[in-house]
């Protein structure tokens, strides 16, 4: 496969990526509840996977010719700020993710989260 490399800085995926990614989410990939447009906690986020803020993964992805739809995905608003900028295994050790009702752990979050984690964070 030709892949282009270009220097590309930014943490927003391109457009035919977040529809991919609009269709393979259809709830949290962390606490699967349903995604209510306006609402506070329940909207829809576009979630970086990584959690290193010094490293401008969508642009590198981009560059590298990688998957960008691997490392990102779609959560809550209530997720993803509980989440912030932590790994996401150490996120998973917090209250937020251990006193749900349906705990948010490697077991119970959608599969590409589990693929990030088997790639990145073992
Ligand atoms: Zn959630």
């Amino acid at each position: 496969m030709d892949v282009k490399m270009k220097k590309v800085k930014t943490t927003r995926p391109p457009d035919d990526i977040l529809k991919q990614i609009e269709e393979r989410d259809k709830d949290c990939v962390y606490c699967h509840g349903p995604f209510i447009k306006g609402d506070n906690n329940a909207s829809a986020t576009v979630e970086h996977l990584n959690h290193r803020k010094d490293w401008d993964s969508v642009g590198c992805y981009i560059a590298e010719g990688k998957d960008v739809s691997k490392i990102v995905a779609r959560c809550c608003h209530a997720c993803n700020s509980s989440r912030s900028d932590k790994s996401l295994l150490e996120w998973f050790k917090t209250p937020y993710c251990t006193s749900k009702k349906i705990k948010i752990k490697y077991d119970t979050v959608a599969a590409v989260v589990r693929d990030y984690i088997d790639a990145y964070e073992k």
